[in-house]
């Protein structure tokens, strides 16, 4: 299947600016509302949203497998249950209508205007019904420096690591859309000096710099979806910071693991970039030994290129970037994940959301999360603003960015942004 909405060549006659993340090669899906438009399904280009509901409805949408019910929703879930070639001959619908060689829409003023909104004149919306969130644990560098803090350096990766695509079920109740705030979380911390735990708010209040991918619908439950087959059941990527408060995590985690400290709040980016969209910034993935088990191997790039940066926004302040990353330095990659999900018969729904786990490279200043930037709390991160971080303070502003670029195309992602407010 031919995948024309990445030709490098395209352009756009709606305008985007150079530096954009959304060029006419990505056109990212998301929900959008206004004060007089209902919630409904959009792509974006440039600084500007198309309105899939009214673009359907003025016919521009013929000859695809879908209802106006599949965009006139709150959620992309109905569009998505469509199946990936249906998106894929979406995308390529919309690009050759944004395409500055077709006159279809172009030429029609009365229904660009109908049809193109600028962004600034839209809400955006929680993009996608969550039915479960499942979070990994695949980047070799963010578990090793864990493992050397909290364990023991000479063993820092557990026997199973190299094995595994080590991964929990999250919490889908409290993922959050970029732009919302979230409050300190409270709980159970067994601070060194006390012999008792305590009841506090986390002081340990933490980000995890991670991508999320999202699902079409899996196979029965009983099947597996193979390493091969995994690309053919992603719908597309976000921004996603896994908050997590170390504090509360370090006494609760044993044995189960994480609960409390991931569950109050995970925030992703409001735009969902195809999996196609990705397809041309592909590259190798790091090599694994021990060699992986048969149903973990793979042919050809699985791996992308994705620029990642983190910020800091302290309240009245100027950001202040303290951290550089690649999607790229993943140990297990989104084949591999999804393989090892579904090995046992698991099965994944439309709509499911995947945490690659924090992303962190192999520099000190390409670390994914505060707790290894700081050094727990041993190294503080100077801000622009004269102050200091070892965690995350209130009313500190958390913004991650990401974005591919190569040929002179950039498909990226946009951002995601979370203020963090007092305990309640
Ligand atoms: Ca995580």
């Amino acid at each position: 299947m031919s995948i024309s909405a990445n030709n490098p060549s395209l352009k756009s006659w709606v305008e985007v600016p150079t530096d954009s993340d959304f060029s006419i090669q990505n056109l990212p899906f998301g929900i959008i509302k206004t004060p007089n438009l209902t919630p409904r399904v959009a792509v974006r280009i440039g600084d500007k949203v198309l309105d899939l509901k009214t673009l359907f409805v003025l016919g521009y949408l013929e000859n695809l497998p879908y209802e106006l019910s599949d965009f006139d929703s709150e959620y992309l879930n109905k569009m998505m249950k469509r199946g990936k070639k249906a998106t894929r001959d979406l995308r390529n619908r919309i690009s050759k209508l944004l395409d500055v060689n077709q006159a279809d829409l172009q030429k029609n003023q009365h229904h660009v205007d109908q049809v193109l909104l600028a962004v600034e004149s839209v809400d955006m919306c929680m993009p996608i019904q969550i039915g479960d969130y499942t979070d990994f644990y695949s980047s070799k560098e963010h578990a090793t420096n864990v493992g050397v803090m909290f364990r023991d350096p000479a063993n820092a990766l557990l026997p199973n690591w190299l094995w595994i695509p080590v991964g929990y079920h999250g919490r889908a109740s409290s993922v959050v859309l970029s732009g919302q705030s979230i409050y300190r979380p409270k709980g159970q911390v067994k601070p060194v000096e006390t012999e008792d735990p305590i009841f506090a708010p986390s002081s340990q209040l933490d980000f995890e710099l991670e991508m999320g991918f999202f699902t079409y619908d899996g196979k029965p439950l009983g099947d597996s979806i193979s390493t091969a087959e995994a690309e053919e059941y992603i719908f597309g990527m976000c921004l996603f910071n896994d908050w997590s408060a170390r504090d509360i995590q370090k006494w609760e985690y044993i044995p189960l693991g994480p609960f409390l400290a991931k569950n109050f709040a995970s925030s992703i980016s409001a735009w969902i970039v195809t999996l196609d969209a990705m397809e041309p910034f592909k590259v190798d993935s790091p090599k694994q030994t021990p060699e992986v088990l048969s149903y973990l191997k793979f042919d050809g790039l699985k791996s992308y290129d994705i620029n990642l940066e983190v910020a800091i926004e302290p309240d009245n302040a100027q950001e202040t970037v303290i951290s550089r990353s690649n999607f790229k330095y993943m140990y297990w990659n989104m084949a591999q994940q999804l393989a090892h999900h579904t090995v046992n018969g698991c099965n994944v729904r439309s709509g499911d959301l995947m945490g690659s786990g924090t992303i962190s490279g192999p520099t000190e200043d390409s670390y994914g999360s505060m707790l290894e930037l700081a050094w727990k709390g041993t190294k503080p991160l100077k801000m622009n603003d004269g102050t200091e971080r070892k965690f995350i303070l209130d009313k500190d502003t958390v913004i991650m960015r990401g974005y591919s670029e190569k040929d002179g195309v950039r498909v990226g992602f946009g951002e995601v942004s979370t203020k963090v407010l007092p305990a309640k």
